[in-house]
């Protein structure tokens, strides 16, 4: 019976202590000043490895990320090669000092997951069957991480690989929406993911208007869930304007040069 007593009261104290940190304010003012449907500062460059053949920097508040991209380049090991089209190798990566604690620099778990639904994110965007036999390789390394990385890694990586000239049907952006305090947000910082209820990262094409990734962490209702979509594919949309600028301000000016 003691045991049985004991339990409610842990986990009544755990509850008080997630609302102790309140995330928005009574204007609903976000604990870095946003508002609930704002993004986060973003910068983005392209070409900024000139040892790749493709390559782009994202700086999302805090995250930070550089990607590069080789190839088409021959497969290897051989065995993995398609004969009808090329495959993806991409590797996500946190670096030791990306996270507040070190974090080991051998690849994790979480890692090896992102690598893999990050690398589905991207394949409908290329034109595979134009390279077959061949590999794509994609080196996402998170240098700073503060939430919405596998989003920000797929924004930063489709513009590595547009430029490195592989053939796309579009490009692809990904944002993440969420709930915390009882409100839907916008591209969720660490402590709005760790703190808040839930999180939804999504991609998107947004010529194709075609969705290549939907994941979610926690719990929403039917229709809040499908309002944070949406919020994330408006959040999508913003962070496309600023890929194509990107793109622009390197080849414009190459072209201007020429
Ligand atoms: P995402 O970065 O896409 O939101 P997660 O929800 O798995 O992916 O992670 C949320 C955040 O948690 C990361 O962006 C990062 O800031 C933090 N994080 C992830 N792994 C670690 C780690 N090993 N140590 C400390 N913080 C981490």
């Amino acid at each position: 019976m003691k045991a049985s007593k004991k339990k409610p009261k842990q986990v009544k104290e755990k509850k008080s202590a997630k609302k102790a940190e309140k995330l928005i304010d009574k204007k609903g003012v976000r604990l870095d000043g946003r508002k609930l449907d704002e993004l986060r500062p973003v910068k983005m460059a392209v070409g900024v490895l000139p040892n790749a053949n493709g390559s782009a920097y994202l700086e999302q508040g805090r995250n930070k990320i550089l990607v590069g991209v080789f190839g088409p380049k021959e497969a290897h090991p051989r065995h993995i090669a398609q004969q009808d089209r090329a495959v993806i190798q991409c590797r996500y990566h946190m670096a030791p000092f990306s996270v507040d604690e070190r974090k080991s620099p051998a690849p994790s778990r979480r890692d090896i997951e992102l690598s893999k639904v990050i690398r589905q994110a991207l394949e409908p965007a290329i034109f595979l069957e134009y390279y077959p036999k061949t590999a794509i390789q994609v080196y996402i390394e998170i240098l700073q991480a503060d939430g919405g990385t596998r989003c920000a890694g797929i924004t930063t990586a489709a513009l590595a690989l547009a430029d490195a000239g592989i053939p796309m049907r579009d490009l692809v952006v990904a944002c993440a929406a969420g709930k915390a305090d009882g409100k839907l947000l916008l591209d969720l910082m660490d402590t709005e993911d760790k703190v808040g209820d839930a999180d939804v990262p999504v991609a998107f094409m947004p010529n194709l208007n075609a969705i290549t990734l939907l994941q979610m962490d926690g719990s929403l209702t039917t229709d809040e869930f499908e309002n944070a979509v949406s919020m994330a594919i408006d959040g999508c949309k913003q962070l496309y304007a600023i890929q194509k600028e990107a793109l622009k301000s390197k080849y414009v000016t190459v072209e201007e040069a020429k």
